[in-house]
């Protein structure tokens, strides 16, 4: 269906407030709501309509889009909250937010049970690419759920992938996310051996970056400053791609890998490690600044202290 829709944008933080801003921007009709009254505040500046709750946003919509922290506020949104409950039978759910596969299935079947339809739809791109309206969507649900959500998803983002059914959309998320964390830890580690090995920064980047170890981790979000100037290592890895979405997200893909009874060692030590640096030193750090910790903790393993504290 093309035209003007009535959205009802529930979750309006870091990424869901530029994403209302530009459906607003594209001549949609957009309803917000969102637990803080400062965030609904900015959104109506920015245009937005605000709603007394959830439930009163999606009742006046024939859209529905959410953008919510993780599972539980997806599902208790859906069903403690009345916003299946409060909505026009047949309307569209489109979850954003990065939540455990489980959950999104629950979060389809929760609709289809109330006479709603549904699409997973997570992303990839960050506040950066929220702003820009160029996101990347992964969505699983039917095809013409998506059909219909393309449209809106094409003015939110640069691209929208449907993965499949149900929950297609949050295990492209997570297994993408897995490669990543996994692929960071390996560049940050051949840096750390590198410099141990009295190798340049410079040296190993043009070698890596233009052979087999040719990764986005290396040549887009390197660890280290210098070789790639836009990279959050130039800035003291502000983010970027904050540590503790990383470790939330690789936390995912561990509870899944472990549910499927998957081998994924890697995995689920890249999602042990992000977890401790995200709760420590990497608490208001890009990803990639774990480089910091791994050196670290080498200097003082080579300082005879083992257990690198
Ligand atoms: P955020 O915490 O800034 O925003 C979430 C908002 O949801 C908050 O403003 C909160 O008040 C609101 N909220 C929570 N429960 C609510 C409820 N019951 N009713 C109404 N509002 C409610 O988080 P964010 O950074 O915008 O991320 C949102 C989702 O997108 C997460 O699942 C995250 O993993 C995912 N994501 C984030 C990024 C990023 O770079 N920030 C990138 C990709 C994916």
């Amino acid at each position: 269906m093309n035209g003007t829709r009535t959205i009802a944008f529930i979750g309006l933080g870091h990424m869901g407030a530029p994403m209302a801003r530009n459906l607003v921007g594209a001549g949609h009709r957009v309803i917000g709501y969102d637990l803080l009254p400062p965030l609904l505040a900015g959104a109506v500046e920015a245009g937005v309509e605000a709603a007394g709750s959830a439930a009163d946003a999606a009742a006046a919509a024939d859209v529905v889009i959410t953008m919510l922290p993780a599972g539980r506020h997806v599902l208790g949104l859906y069903k403690d909250e009345g916003l299946l409950a409060a909505a026009r039978p047949g309307t569209l759910f489109i979850d954003c937010s990065t939540i455990d596969v489980a959950d999104a299935r629950g979060a389809h079947e929760a609709a289809a049970g109330a006479g709603m339809r549904a699409l997973d739809a997570p992303v990839s791109g960050g506040v950066v690419g929220a702003e820009a309206g160029t996101l990347t969507f992964m969505a699983g649900g039917g095809e013409a759920e998506f059909a219909e959500a393309e449209a809106l998803l094409a003015v939110m983002g640069k691209k929208a992938v449907h993965c499949g059914g149900p929950g297609a959309g949050q295990a492209a998320k997570i297994c993408n996310n897995m490669i990543l964390g996994i692929s960071m830890l390996a560049v940050s580690e051949a840096f750390v051996l590198g410099e141990s090995l009295g190798l340049s920064h410079q040296a190993l980047f043009d070698v890596a970056s233009t052979a087999s170890g040719q990764c986005w981790a290396l040549t887009v979000n390197c660890p280290v400053p210098g070789p790639v100037p836009a990279s959050p290592a130039n800035r003291d890895h502000r983010p970027g791609f904050a540590a503790p979405l990383m470790a939330k997200d690789l936390g995912l893909a561990a509870s899944a890998a472990r549910a499927g009874g998957v081998q994924a060692e890697l995995g689920l030590k890249a999602a042990e490690l992000y977890a401790a640096y995200a709760e420590g030193a990497g608490k208001d750090r890009d990803f990639s600044g774990i480089v910091t910790t791994l050196r670290e903790q080498s200097a003082s393993t080579a300082a005879g202290d083992p257990g690198g504290a």
